[in-house]
């Protein structure tokens, strides 16, 4: 009998005529009770005691436009008990079917028996719509709370089969950074449960967290995504609004007792006896615009916990005992400062320890074991990065030479010195010379027509221009598209081709294996010469995990500001590789392009012309040789 139907029609009977008007807060204030068991502070609920929890509520209020409140926060800021004042104003004000999501089945059974039971206790308007849990059939149990027209569903996160549930107006997420990044193959289970609220226009969506680690944290992808509310307080002694950030708490001699929060206008110090006003004449502030109109978020860190609870003391001590002990203070910075933790070794790839396996072998000549070169160019608005990357068996590759050229990409004189630097043949540590095989130009910036044009006037040379996808799965290069177009919209016959490049592929396969240190297939080897500033923006860039739709997106991402043009130019490099591939026997390439090169007979280079062109199955077009005895297979 307990169908959704039948909770429907007893919310229609009952004649719920709810003021329409009344808020989560407001309902707080005037019904809901603390017990002495569960808090500290027990008696009626005070939303003044915790002044900034009032709009956060009052954002799951049936007559908010508000769908999804993101709350990104620290310990002790009564989080818990906001969150219970919502479920309580849902049973009581707003009944309709509910979802609260907990990291774990487990978890869940705990909020059931702890958090709600007392909850629904002492709060007698609540008791009076739920039966207790030990009469008979009184739809009581420890996962399903039924109340007068509506249900509240409890589950884990570890759970597809609890997060299937019915459709809910109302979804719940608590902890969501403990939450599986999937649940039992089916996707992310924030993506799961929300999608549950999809059919209601007046859904309602809170998560909360203590943030975790940097980059894989949930709640700070939400929270950047969302409008990003922070806690503006008015200084005692200057008024300037602000929100309170660990930076400005101060201390002297090491002695957390004078822990005070500097102004960061007028410079003057703050006691922390000042705190409840600030609180009281805070105000939320949107510090960026939100993706999703409808979605709101909060952060909130300890520094504004209430006076009596958490104090300013209290977090300097914790910081001192921490600052020197990686775990501790990541404990610190997630559930103090409400923020996430910069995991500094793993995934990260240091400057240092590269430039440290730096060899001596000589720049701009081609190293023994290495028979082609190749180079990707990086166009800037005053300047082209160019990396020359010399390649051997099993991709075993060699720096020779990252050169910046300073002047305007949109004139000559700039695409002449790189003509000076690349259409010309290098020495061969074995002997003979060398010719850059291909060159891969990116079109991207600011100078896409004149790229077009160097790439189409050498396209002979083996320059082309490339266009990077950081997309995921992209191959490292793809087809070609011809861009040139006539004023009808033809597509002209001897038009420009632009390669797409797989930008984030080819970056995966390099960071790889400039981690593995076994020299051989694979092996990136640096030279001395290359400097710190090139192997600084060579690893300006790293990984970071994006959920989008409840899957992990992993990007390639460089801090704001860092120059990452070496890394770009070797990317660009490889991709001139895959442009060879294209053209010849992946399998035969590197041994054609050695027998090619060593074997070059200094009179005869038809021969030599010949033999790669035979041996290759995709055979390039060739239209001419070239005249130079060390030269070799430029032609397609
Ligand atoms: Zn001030």
């Amino acid at each position: 009998m307990r169908d959704g139907a039948l909770i429907y029609r007893t919310a229609f009977v009952d004649g719920l005529k709810p003021d329409p008007d009344l808020t989560v807060s407001q309902w707080a204030d005037q019904y809901r009770m603390l017990s002495n068991k569960a808090s500290a502070e027990p008696g009626p609920w005070r939303t003044d005691r915790t002044p900034y929890l009032r709009e956060i509520m009052d954002c799951m209020s049936a007559n908010s436009a508000v769908q999804k409140v993101v709350f990104m926060a620290g310990a002790q800021l009564g989080k818990t008990e906001g969150i219970n004042n919502v479920v309580g104003y849902m049973i009581a004000h707003a009944p309709g079917p509910a979802l609260f999501v907990q990291p774990t089945i487990e978890m869940a059974k705990r909020l059931s028996k702890q958090r709600l039971d007392s909850l629904i206790h002492e709060t007698p308007c609540l008791a009076a719509k739920i039966a207790p849990a030990r009469s008979r059939d009184s739809g009581n149990t420890m996962f399903s709370k039924e109340f007068p027209g509506g249900i509240l569903l409890l589950t884990g996160a570890n759970s597809a089969t609890g997060l299937r549930s019915a459709p809910c107006r109302w979804v719940l997420l608590d902890e969501v950074d403990a939450f599986p990044s999937d649940v039992d193959g089916e996707g992310d289970p924030c993506a799961l449960a929300e999608r549950r609220a999809s059919t209601f226009s007046r859904r309602k969506i809170i998560l909360t967290s203590t943030p975790t680690v940097k980059d894989t944290s949930r709640i700070e992808t939400e929270y950047l995504a969302s409008d990003q509310r922070r806690y503006f307080v008015p200084c005692p002694h200057c008024n300037h609004m602000q929100w309170l950030q660990w930076k400005n708490l101060q201390w002297r001699d090491g002695d957390p007792k004078t822990a005070a929060y500097v102004c960061e206008a007028c410079g003057c110090h703050i006691p922390e006896h000042y705190k409840s006003e600030m609180l009281r004449k805070g105000e939320w502030r949107a510090t960026a615009t939100s993706q999703d109109a409808r979605t709101v978020g909060f952060h909130l860190s300890s520094l504004y916990s209430p006076l009596g609870w958490k104090s300013w003391e209290e977090i300097v001590t914790e910081f001192l005992r921490a600052k020197n002990d990686a775990p501790l203070l990541k404990t610190f910075v997630n559930t103090v400062l409400g923020e996430t933790w910069e995991e500094e070794t793993g995934a990260k790839l240091g400057a240092e320890s590269l430039s440290e396996r730096a060899e001596f072998y000589p720049a701009s000549e081609v190293p023994s074991g290495a028979s082609i070169l190749t180079a990707g160019v990086d166009v800037q608005d005053n300047r082209v990065a160019v990396g020359l990357y010399a390649w051997g068996a099993g991709e075993e590759c060699w720096l020779v030479s990252h050169t910046e050229i300073y002047g305007d990409p949109a004139g000559q004189k700039l695409w002449e010195q790189v003509d000076d630097l690349l259409l010309r043949d290098y020495p061969h540590a074995d002997g003979g010379r060398l010719k850059v095989a291909a060159i891969g130009v990116d079109s991207g910036g600011h100078f896409t027509s004149e790229v077009y044009a160097y790439a189409r006037s050498r396209k002979g040379k083996g320059v082309f221009a490339l266009k990077g996808q950081s997309v995921r799965n992209k191959p490292p290069i793809g087809k070609p598209s011809k861009v040139d177009i006539n004023y009808k919209g033809q597509v002209l016959k001897n038009s420009a081709e632009v390669f797409p490049v797989g930008t984030d592929t080819i970056k995966s396969t390099l960071f790889g294996r400039m981690k593995h240190n076994e020299v051989g297939a694979g092996y990136i080897h640096f030279h001395a010469e290359a400097g710190q500033e090139y192997f600084k923006q060579l690893t300006s860039e790293r990984q970071v995990v994006r959920y989008v739709k409840g899957f992990a997106i992993r990007e390639w991402k460089k801090k704001a500001g860092d120059r990452n043009e070496a890394l770009d130019c070797f990317v660009y490099s490889y991709a001139a590789l895959h442009f060879l591939y294209m053209r010849f026997n992946r399998n035969t390439i590197f041994e054609q392009f050695e027998r090619a090169a060593t074997n070059a007979p200094k009179k005869d280079e038809n021969v030599q012309a010949q033999q790669v062109k035979q041996e290759s199955p995709y055979r390039p077009p060739q239209r001419r040789l070239q005249r130079r005895a060390s030269s070799f297979v430029t032609s397609w």
